[in-house]
């Protein structure tokens, strides 16, 4: 994997006694990675990734903000997702897309992550919902792509493990892509500061050892 380069510290000048809001990263095949503190509703983008459910009928957290911004017609077009079990929509795990409705972005990929319970259960799980969400974006050929903390909420993922698995899963799905991919920025939008940080001192952690 080609997770690398320079870690450059974007937004915010050095005498402003401020946590910087946003950092870019460098990530394979000339595509970046932007971490950033923030609310994904307002991104402009290709699409935002949603924490869903497995009904992908609303929810709370990052799921009922999202529903709230894109308007009643999401709702609508997440029912119409066919059922692969009984009140199954997207298993823990898969990724469906939708448009974006009244959202900025033009699309949203649904993921499911899981619900945290020890690492070796939980990491693959959470990696190919990340993964899974990545490859839906290169099908459609979107550029740009915003995420949240995938079950860092009520799921219960610890901060660590979950930055841990997620700058993996991008890493490796955008290496796998290749020069021809269409992705060419991933972006993290997370609402809390503790999850920012954390997400910022893993990807600093990785591109030094590269
Ligand atoms: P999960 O069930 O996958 O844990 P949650 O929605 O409870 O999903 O939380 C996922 C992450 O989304 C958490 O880190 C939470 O702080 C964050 N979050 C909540 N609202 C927003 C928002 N508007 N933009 C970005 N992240 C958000």
């Amino acid at each position: 994997a080609c997770f690398a380069g320079s870690a450059a510290n974007k937004s915010i000048p050095p005498d402003k006694k401020m946590v910087p809001s946003e950092r870019v990263f460098s990530l394979c095949h000339g595509a970046r990675l932007v971490i950033k503190q923030g609310d994904i509703t307002t991104e402009d983008v290709d699409a935002i990734v949603n924490a869903a459910n497995e009904r992908m009928l609303g929810g709370g957290g990052v799921d009922g903000a999202i529903h709230r911004a894109a308007g009643g017609e999401l709702v609508r077009a997440c029912a119409a997702v066919p059922e692969v079990a009984s009140g199954v929509r997207c298993p823990t795990g898969e990724a469906r897309i939708t448009p974006g409705f009244k959202l900025k972005a033009r699309h949203v990929i649904h993921t499911v992550g899981p619900i945290y319970e020890n690492p070796k259960y939980s990491a693959p799980l959470l990696a190919s919902a990340y993964r899974n969400s990545l490859k839906l974006a290169l099908e459609h050929g979107l550029k740009s792509v915003s995420f949240p903390g995938i079950s860092t909420g009520v799921f219960g993922y610890p901060f660590d493990e979950a930055a841990e698995v997620a700058l993996t899963a991008v890493d490796k799905a955008l290496d796998a892509a290749g020069e021809g991919g269409s992705v060419k920025e991933v972006r993290f939008v997370l609402f809390n500061e503790p999850l920012y940080k954390t997400f910022v001192e893993t990807a600093e952690e990785r591109s030094v050892e590269t």
